[in-house]
């Protein structure tokens, strides 16, 4: 079983300058089928650009390559855009999410609270970043809700995948923003997404504003299981290369 790591949108800082990040996608080879976790920017992003991705583009350098679109990214590693047969979302921004529409046979699955989060009014400014459009193919959802498992010592919900997923309730940045983590052999991988930052200088205050209060126990908990690789949404570029085999 390979786990890809891609990166599915470039978006560096202008300050400070030189601080290039990448967005994390995975792509798992499961016993059913290919599943990809969170999509980056769809490929019509790059031809229909949002409002939310213009206005990001005001804070931050985004080079816009389509060829970072999953779906490219998926026939260059050597598969058919259909055989994703799945894709779980850590939340549905538009960076995160955007690519649904380039999978429409894929089934869906996400956290029940962050569909309702989309799908409702406006509650707060991180809201801003969820795009009708990513659903207007009336994608084959699945919704997921407490089961009071646990993954270590986390609230999880097993999802139904060889080898073994969970996903990892991990709300604040979102209503429903979630993380994933996938059995890699004897390690694991852990996508905290957008609970936590790269930036390990970022000061606290602004991490909890921006992604909400995780990000303290999610470094503890990576320093005390060396055997679990910590992920996150936005990462320097160098990690993804670190990662190419
Ligand atoms: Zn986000």
């Amino acid at each position: 079983m390979t786990i890809h790591m891609m990166n599915c949108f470039t978006c560096n800082a202008r300050i400070p300058r030189g601080l290039q990040s990448g967005t994390s996608s995975l792509l798992v080879e499961t016993d059913q089928g290919l599943v990809l976790v969170d999509t980056g920017l769809g490929a019509d992003e790059y031809v229909h650009r949002s409002f939310v991705l213009e206005l990001t583009r005001i804070v931050m350098i985004a080079p816009l390559d389509p060829e970072e679109a999953a779906v490219r990214q998926v026939v260059r590693l050597g598969y058919k855009p259909e055989d994703v047969r799945h894709i779980v979302l850590t939340h549905m921004h538009f960076d995160h999410a955007g690519g649904l529409p380039d999978f429409p046979w894929a089934k869906v699955h996400v956290h029940r609270c962050e569909y309702e989060a989309f799908t409702g009014r406006i509650h707060r400014w991180t809201d801003l970043a969820y795009i009708r459009r990513h659903i207007a193919h009336g994608p084959d959802w699945v919704f997921y809700d407490a089961t009071g498992e646990k993954w270590y010592d986390f609230d999880a919900i097993r999802l139904p995948f060889q080898p073994e997923m969970w996903l990892i309730p991990l709300f604040g940045h979102t209503a429903g923003h979630c993380g994933v983590a996938i059995r890699d052999g004897g390690r694991w991988l852990f996508q905290a997404s957008d609970a936590a930052s790269f930036a390990e200088n970022a000061p606290l205050w602004l991490v909890r504003f921006a992604l909400g209060p995780h990000q303290p126990r999610l470094r503890q908990f990576a320093a005390a299981h060396p055997e679990v690789q910590l992920m996150m949404g936005h990462m320097e570029l160098g990690r993804f290369e670190e990662n190419k085999s």
